[in-house]
């Protein structure tokens, strides 16, 4: 199997799945119970708490765990805007993934003035825009770290400026950036920042919150006093011990992981380029984590490209959020411009940890015959195109 959907998810660490094991087999304790098999587990989440506090530059107390990136987004916006009950208005991108794109639709029925910031045609958000959108009624700016599908990274330290001028809150979803960019909270300035597990070799169904210190932010889950009473409902005990392995371990594999996958992207961006005709590389072509490559194939159907690299077990992403049987387009990639047919043609490559040499090799040998057959059936001239 040649995996190229990082981006979607990404394979569990060894030593992250040796861990969840070890805890499965000798912990069961709830860890609000305040004899030692309760306490043990919840030292251990506190434990995980400041392995992600590390990996993230911020402390431990500034760390909540979530039952998802989406949790956690929503958790952002819906907490920060309780707090400030008077201010109507919210602030957010038109490419944002579907965990707050969808939030601030629902905003809307709900009666907020939403402002979506445009993108240029790399996806990297108009500052000039933002600046005009964001008043004194605005309690809080969210706008992504990083896109999903085309990997384009924001400046999110000038939309902070920007935002702060005006006495809003910022929040930013890096669960694309994180574990693949070098950065810390302090380095973004934001007050409040969504990760999840599954992007970072850990275990699905965990996310973190980031809150800096003194951000208003209300519970988003009642019940319990779960997490210092921001999240009620007994913790992922099993999920929270991988997520904290995964980032445990992320500086260190950092280190290695990032110049190796973006010398294997490079590679295989290389590859494509040279050997097949009329592609496009959709994002930023330099401020873009360089783990994801999404491009259109001219004339083609993205999900055929997809089926048929499926069958030489070689598995990539339609680059859209939509589901296979919708006929809609990515918001995103509408955002940055491209007409629908191509929108339709466009496939997302995303490396990781696990990516190997030989695997760009078995897709730069299937890739472009793949695409030079599709093209012969679809009858597609790239002289005429
Ligand atoms: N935000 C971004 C940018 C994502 O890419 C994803 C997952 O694809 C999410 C949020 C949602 O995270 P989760 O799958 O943990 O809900």
């Amino acid at each position: 199997m040649v995996y190229l959907d990082n981006n979607a998810t990404t394979p569990l660490d060894p030593a992250v799945a040796e861990k969840m094991c070890e805890f499965l087999k000798e912990h069961f304790g709830n860890p609000s119970s305040l004899y030692p098999i309760g306490r043990e587990v919840k030292e251990m989440i506190n434990g995980a708490r400041e392995s992600v506090a590390r990996a993230l530059g911020a402390s431990k107390a500034e760390i909540y765990f979530t039952g998802s990136g989406t949790e956690a987004d929503n958790h952002a916006i819906f907490g920060v805007l309780d707090a400030f009950p008077e201010k109507r208005e919210f602030v957010t991108s038109t490419i944002e993934h579907p965990a707050v794109e969808e939030t601030a639709v629902y905003l809307e029925k709900k009666g907020y003035r939403v402002s979506y910031v445009p993108v240029d045609r790399y996806g990297v958000v108009d500052l000039d825009f933002l600046r005009d959108a964001v008043t004194p009624q605005t309690a809080l700016v969210s706008i992504m770290h990083a896109n999903n599908e085309i990997g384009t990274i924001e400046p999110v330290s000038e939309i902070v400026r920007i935002a702060k001028d005006k006495g809003a809150y910022v929040h930013t979803d890096s669960v694309q950036t994180f574990g693949k960019l070098d950065f810390g909270v302090e380095d973004l300035g934001v007050d409040l920042l969504s990760v999840s597990s599954h992007k970072i070799y850990g275990p699905k169904g965990v996310g973190a919150l980031y809150v800096r210190k003194g951000t208003p932010l209300l519970p988003f889950l009642h019940g319990g006093h779960q997490e210092r009473g921001m999240r009620a409902g007994t913790e992922n005990t099993i999920g929270i011990i991988g997520f904290g392995e995964a980032a445990r371990i992320l500086p260190e594999k950092f280190k290695t992981d990032k110049p190796r996958i973006e010398r294997l992207a490079a590679r295989l961006q290389k590859g494509i380029e040279e050997r097949i005709p009329k592609v496009r590389l959709n994002g930023h072509p330099e401020r873009r984590v360089k783990s994801t490559l999404n491009y259109s194939f001219l004339g083609l159907e993205a999900e055929a490209v997809l089926l048929a690299l499926a069958t030489k077990e070689i598995y990539v992403s339609t680059g859209s959020a939509c589901s296979a049987e919708s006929e809609e387009v990515s918001h995103v990639l509408t955002a940055i411009g491209l007409k629908p047919e191509i929108a339709r043609s466009t496939v997302r490559m995303s490396l990781g940890r696990f990516t190997t040499d030989a695997d760009i090799d078995i897709a730069l040998k299937e890739l472009p015959d793949i695409i030079d057959k599709l093209r012969k059936i679809s009858a597609f001239n790239p002289e005429e195109d």
